[in-house]
């Protein structure tokens, strides 16, 4: 339990809430207290043999009380007898009911924040973390796992305080016989057994701690597929690839099936095995009854005592399991929690708040692993309002370069500075509101088309948002949609053409109209209508703006003011198009390759 203590925390604000619900929880399970006494009490005064009429309720107290007894005379003992079970059962009913009613308040509070906790901690890390990481999978942590880890600390906090109780309320139960009948203490011999029960708790609680982990592991794996398979719904159609999806997934669906039944194999077996133990304890208490002298109603009260004392072990041993479970399941969390973010702001940080764009590479490398150089010793100047085109075939480095400007990763040698201000000693966050970018393939998120460009510049007007998507070239068919800028664009913007999303993304760039630019050219042909009309809107945008455009057709390099050729990670030629062409063999190859297509 002691894992999961830094997580309590999330209980303070619901506190009265969670202590609430204990209470209810001590009260319930103190009224099962009530059911041997009433067997053992009660009933026998109400059906009294022929020779003995009912007789006062004598209910002996412990001497150390010092209050002697309680008498209560047979005129009180048939309405109380009545009355008695109806009343113990109304109120564990409703003790029962706002005990698990305020622990889902809780739990569910607690879960929001613990998922919080976790989504907060995955804005904060770099891209890195994504490649390494497989979205599925980090969905079912943020699901499937944050809700094992509310359970411990929730439902099972509830019952480590609630299942005690039971048993607390057994044993005065049967002490309190005991002292009416001192024959009784020799019966409650059988409750050694209880520390028996310890071996199988501790026993199955092991497997099912590595059970869970396994299981929640294809759980990401199986979420994984499916959103994988979610994600690509034309590349399967358009390969025929419908049954091998359905083969794979079905693959990973048994998988999971069969973890599942591992971890509920172990969880099954606990109750049989403790009921097992508590019935060879109550026989043994029978055994012992049936050499001394206890009443049949004595021996029913016991028995029923005993039987309902091993209830509060099952359950502590089903809590035993779900806190394996759970402590599988924040492993695997923490993985998230605890990993380093790699990006961090600096302690002293620049001001910096309007860029001019003068843009500087010095002996700038990278990688990601130290076997394979991605960048090496790239030495660049840029001038503020200057339009660079980065040229190389392939894996050369030309988003890598584009990546390392806003801090998606840190340089691993050399510096990039704007303006003279290393980029590690710049708050991210005023860096990045210094640079705009159009990707390749846009994203747009499932929201109406104005809002979608609003994100350029969160507090834009509805005249700036129609300005930026005239610029943009968008106005017009925005309009001709039916709700116009109020439509929305579906799941990843799927209800537009690709050339429609980039007009987006470019309206989006339009709107922040932030000195830096960085332009993927998008590496599908668009209709030629399409293009032109993205061609325009780029020349406009980048007029005054630090360019880099990633060129993979060379469409827009005529706007460039100079070209870059990277080859393997290292920068071989730079100038004007006349100049590298008739100077760079690689640039000649590319181009004259290109427009012969
Ligand atoms: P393209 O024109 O195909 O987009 P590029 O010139 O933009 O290529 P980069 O995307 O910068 O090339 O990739 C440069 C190299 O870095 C490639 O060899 C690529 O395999 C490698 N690479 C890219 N991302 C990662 C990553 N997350 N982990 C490891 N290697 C990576």
């Amino acid at each position: 339990m002691n894992r999961f203590r830094p997580y309590y925390r999330f209980l303070l604000d619901i506190k009265w809430y969670f202590i609430g619900a204990i209470l209810c929880g001590i009260v319930y399970a103190s009224t099962a207290g009530a059911l041997p006494l009433l067997l053992k009490k009660i009933l026998p005064a109400l059906f009294p043999s022929e020779n003995h009429p009912i007789q006062p309720l004598v209910f002996a107290m412990p001497e150390w009380l010092g209050i002697g007894s309680i008498t209560i005379p047979p005129s009180w003992i048939l309405p109380l007898a009545i009355s008695m079970l109806p009343l113990n059962f109304a109120i564990r009913g409703i003790s029962h009911f706002y005990n698990t009613y305020l622990i889902n308040y809780c739990g569910i509070r607690v879960l929001e924040h613990i998922r919080l906790l976790v989504f907060k901690k995955i804005q904060k890390l770099h891209l890195g973390f994504f490649h390494k990481n497989k979205s599925g999978d980090l969905m079912s942590r943020l699901t499937n796992d944050t809700n094992d880890v509310k359970n411990v600390i929730v439902d099972v906090s509830n019952d480590f305080i609630r299942q005690p109780f039971t048993l607390i309320a057994m044993v005065i139960s049967l002490i309190w016989m005991a002292f009416d009948n001192p024959e009784i203490w020799k019966l409650l011999i059988a409750l050694a057994s209880v520390p028996l029960c310890i071996l199988p708790i501790r026993f199955i609680g092991k497997r099912i701690r590595k059970r869970s982990r396994e299981t929640l592991n294809q759980a990401g794996n199986l979420l994984n597929r499916l959103n994988e398979s979610l994600n690509a719904p034309k590349e399967i159609r358009s390969y025929n690839l419908e049954q091998e999806e359905i083969n794979e997934f079905q693959k990973e669906v048994k998988q999971y099936f069969g973890l599942q039944m591992k971890v509920v194999k172990y969880g099954k077996m606990l109750a049989p095995t403790i009921e097992f133990v508590g019935a060879c304890a109550i026989s043994f208490a029978v055994f012992k009854a049936s050499q001394a002298k206890i009443s049949l109603n004595d021996i029913a009260a016991v028995v029923t005592a005993l039987y309902l004392a091993y209830d509060p072990i099952k359950a502590l041993g089903t809590i035993h399991n779900k806190i394996q479970q759970g402590t599988s399941a924040l492993d695997r969390i923490e993985e998230v929690l605890h990993a380093p973010v790699d990006i961090l702001d600096p302690e002293n940080p620049l001001p910096f708040e309007s860029a001019n764009g003068n843009i500087d590479f010095e002996h700038v490398s990278f990688h990601y692993d130290p076997e394979e150089a991605i960048l090496q010793n790239i030495n660049l100047q840029v001038k503020a309002g200057e339009v660079i085109a980065l040229v190389g075939p392939s894996g050369a480095g030309k988003s890598t370069i584009a990546n390392l400007i806003p801090r998606f990763y840190d340089v691993t040698d050399g510096s990039i500075k704007i303006d003279s201000k290393d980029v590690r000693n710049i708050r991210q966050h005023e860096l990045r509101a210094q640079i705009a970018s159009v990707s390749q393939e846009p994203i747009l998120f499932n929201d109406t088309i104005f809002n979608n460009i609003r994100m350029g510049k969160l507090d834009a007007t509805d005249d700036e948002i129609h300005e930026a998507a005239r610029k943009a070239f968008a106005y017009d068919f925005i309009m001709q949609t039916e709700d116009g800028f109020q439509t929305i664009v579906g799941e990843k913007g799927t209800r537009l053409s690709g050339g429609q999303k980039q007009r987006i993304a470019i309206a989006r760039a339009f709107l922040k109209n932030a000195p830096i630019l960085i332009l993927d050219e998008a590496t599908s042909a668009l209709d030629s209508e399409s293009e032109a009309k993205i061609q325009s809107a780029l020349e406009t945008l980048v007029h005054g703006k630090t360019t880099f455009i990633i060129a993979h057709r060379f469409s827009t390099i005529k706007i460039a003011d100079r070209i870059v050729v990277l080859e393997r990670g290292k920068m071989i030629a730079q100038g004007t198009h006349e100049k590298v062409y008739s100077e760079c063999l690689l640039y000649k190859a590319l181009y004259d390759q290109q427009n012969a297509d």
